[in-house]
């Protein structure tokens, strides 16, 4: 059995989706902004952020793979569902919030960023819950941030390990990596 130990807490995580949508709503209030959710890990997030947020929004999800399972990251990214697909032709003039649960490496983002800029978007932004620079191998800009991580990998909140632990309300860390 793994022991768990709690990195953040879920009402430290409560608190920073207030703040988070507080600083979201004055900037969006009056754009009906189309919030673009990177799955499987950003549904947690997605789903607390708009319920606090309380403005009118249209979301949507992408689905990015980067091959590899397990704790390593890769940089050969697949796009398995999204821009090409759901959300091809209603980006033009539309004011894009991309929502991550986690900026790591920073390439998957990069890859949606890019592809996303493509489409001409009137604006086009990042929110991440957490992120960890110290592993960062591309530059992504960072409009709104919930935690800055240490390099440690982290589970809970939507995040996974092996598809395991997704549904933890506290983010975690497993106790053999210290
Ligand atoms: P990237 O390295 O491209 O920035 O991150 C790609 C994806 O790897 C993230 O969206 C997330 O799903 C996963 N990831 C990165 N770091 C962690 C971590 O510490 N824990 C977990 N569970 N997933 C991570």
């Amino acid at each position: 059995m793994n022991k768990l130990k709690v990195l953040i807490t879920r009402e430290e995580i409560e608190r920073k989706v207030a703040e988070l949508a507080d600083e979201l709503r004055r900037d969006y209030q009056d754009k009906y902004p189309l919030l673009i959710g990177a799955l499987k890990g950003s549904f947690v997030f997605m789903s607390d952020l708009i319920r606090k947020l309380d403005i009118p929004v249209e979301i949507d999800f992408v689905r990015l793979s980067s091959y590899s399972a397990g704790k390593e990251p890769s940089d050969k990214i697949k796009q398995v569902h999204g821009v090409k697909t759901s959300i091809r032709g209603r980006i033009k003039g539309r004011h894009v919030l991309v929502i991550e649960d986690i900026v790591d490496s920073g390439l998957t983002t990069r890859f949606l960023l890019d592809r996303l800029g493509r489409r001409k978007p009137a604006s086009l932004k990042l929110c991440t819950m957490f992120d960890k620079p110290s592993r960062r191998v591309t530059e992504v800009p960072i409009d709104y941030r919930g935690f800055t991580v240490p390099d440690v990998f982290v589970i809970g909140y939507g995040l996974d390990l092996d598809e395991k632990f997704r549904h933890l309300p506290d983010l975690c860390v497993l106790e053999d990596q210290e």
